[in-house]
C-alpha cells in the first residue's frame, strides 16, 4: 500500500485534508486513529468513521513482529508483512531504527546476504511507514536510516513519499532521515528536490572502479569520483555531510591505495567516512580485517584530514549483514 493511495481511500470517504493529517499523525505517534486523542470523536465524517475499524486492523497488518534478536550494537527485528514476506528492522541505539525498502535487493552486493537472492518485490511506502510505526511500540524512535534490505534508489516513489511523510507528520527531523545508497544518478536529481530533504549515506566500498564493478556488479556503473562530486553537491545544498559507507573487507580494500584513494577524493569535502569492519557470513569467503589494523587505517585518515569513524556496524550490518534473518528463518520464497 502506498500513502498515496491511503490518502485517496480517506477522500473517497469524505475526509478533508485536515482528517488526512489528524489520522496519519495518530498513526504514526500509535494514538486511538479515531482522532480522540487530537480532536471530538464526531471530528471525523461518519462515512470515515464507520470504515476506520477496518482500516485500524488493515494498517496494524502492514508490519508484524515475527521475532527479536538482540546485537551488540542493536536489535534486529524480522517484520512478517501482509503476503507472508518477511524484511528486516533495526533498532539502532540513540533512537535510531534502519528500516528495509525491498524485499531482496538487485544490487547483488557480494558481500551481503540480501543481494544474493535478487529483488523479490518492492516495499509499498506504507509498509515502509509501518516498520516506523511498530518500532515505536517498542521505544522513541527519532532517526530512521534506510540501511536495510534494498536499495532506496530501486524505489524512490515509495522512499521518497515515506521521507515525507515522516518529516512531516512524523515529527522527526530532516537530517535525521538518511536515505542509503550506491549511488544512482536519479538520487541526485530528486532529492535536492524535495520537501523533506533527507541526509545522504554513500555507500563507497572503494576508490578503484575496476574493484567496485566486482563489489557491487549490477550499481550503476558511475565513477567514483563523479559519485563523490555529485555527493559534494548536494552536502552544499542541504547543509549536512555526506556519510560514505566503506565496508572494510581485509585484504580487498584496507590497503595503502585505497587510503591514498581516500585522501585524494575527500580532501576538502563536505564528508564523514564511516569504515564498517565486514562481519563474516558464513559460505562467503570474505574476511574480517583486525580491529586494530583498521583503528590504525581510521588514525591514519583522520591525520591527513578526512574525517573517519569506525564502526562496529552500521543498520545493515548488525550481526553480519542484512538478510540473514531472513535467510535463516527459512522464509525465502521467489514471487
Ligand atoms: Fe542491496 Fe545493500 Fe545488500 Fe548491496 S548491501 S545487495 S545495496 S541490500
Amino acid at each position: 500500500m502506498r500513502i498515496e493511495h491511503l490518502r485517496q481511500r480517506l477522500r473517497a470517504l469524505g475526509a478533508k485534508a485536515c482528517h488526512e493529517q489528524v489520522l496519519l499523525r495518530s498513526w504514526l505517534q500509535r494514538l486511538p486513529l479515531d482522532g480522540s486523542a487530537h480532536r471530538s470523536e464526531q471530528f471525523f465524517p461518519l462515512a470515515l468513521r464507520q470504515a476506520l475499524p477496518d482500516l485500524a486492523l488493515e494498517l496494524e497488518g502492514l508490519a508484524r513482529l515475527r521475532s527479536e534478536h538482540p546485537g551488540e550494537d542493536g536489535s534486529r527485528l524480522l517484520i512478517g508483512l501482509a503476503d507472508g514476506q518477511t524484511v528486516e528492522s533495526v533498532l539502532l541505539p540513540k533512537g535510531g531504527l534502519c528500516v528495509s525498502t525491498q524485499v531482496g535487493c538487485a544490487v547483488g552486493c557480494v558481500f551481503c546476504m540480501t543481494g544474493r537472492d535478487g529483488l523479490l518485490r518492492q516495499l509499498g511506502s506504507a509498509e515502509i511507514i509501518a516498520q516506523v510505526v511498530l518500532a515505536r511500540s517498542r521505544r522513541p524512535v527519532s532517526k530512521v536510516v534506510f540501511m536495510g534490505m534494498g536499495e532506496p534508489a530501486h524505489n524512490m516513489d515509495n522512499v521518497l513519499e515515506a521521507i515525507e511523510l515522516l518529516g512531516t507528520e512524523g515529527a522527526i527531523g530532516h537530517k535525521n532521515l538518511v536515505f542509503s545508497t550506491v549511488g544512482d544518478r536519479r538520487v541526485f536529481e530528486r532529492l535536492p528536490r524535495g520537501v523533506v530533504k533527507p541526509a545522504l549515506a554513500l555507500s563507497l566500498h572503494t576508490t578503484n572502479s575496476e574493484l567496485r564493478r566486482r563489489l557491487l556488479p549490477k550499481a550503476p556503473p558511475m565513477e567514483p569520483a563523479e559519485l563523490v562530486d555529485l555527493a559534494e553537491d548536494y552536502a552544499r545544498h542541504t547543509g549536512y555531510p555526506i556519510q560514505y559507507q566503506w565496508t572494510l573487507l581485509a585484504g580487498i580494500n584496507d590497503g595503502e591505495d585505497e587510503l591514498e584513494g581516500v585522501v585524494r577524493l575527500l580532501t576538502g569535502k563536505y564528508a564523514v567516512l564511516n569504515l564498517i569492519p565486514y562481519n563474516r557470513i558464513e559460505g562467503l569467503e570474505f574476511r574480517r580485517p583486525d580491529w586494530e589494523q583498521a583503528a590504525e587505517m581510521a588514525r591514519r585518515l583522520h591525520r591527513r584530514g578526512i574525517l573517519t569513524k569506525l564502526r562496529h556496524s552500521a543498520g545493515q550490518d548488525v550481526e553480519g549483514g542484512c538478510g540473514q534473518l531472513r535467510a535463516r528463518s527459512g522464509v525465502l520464497r521467489s514471487t
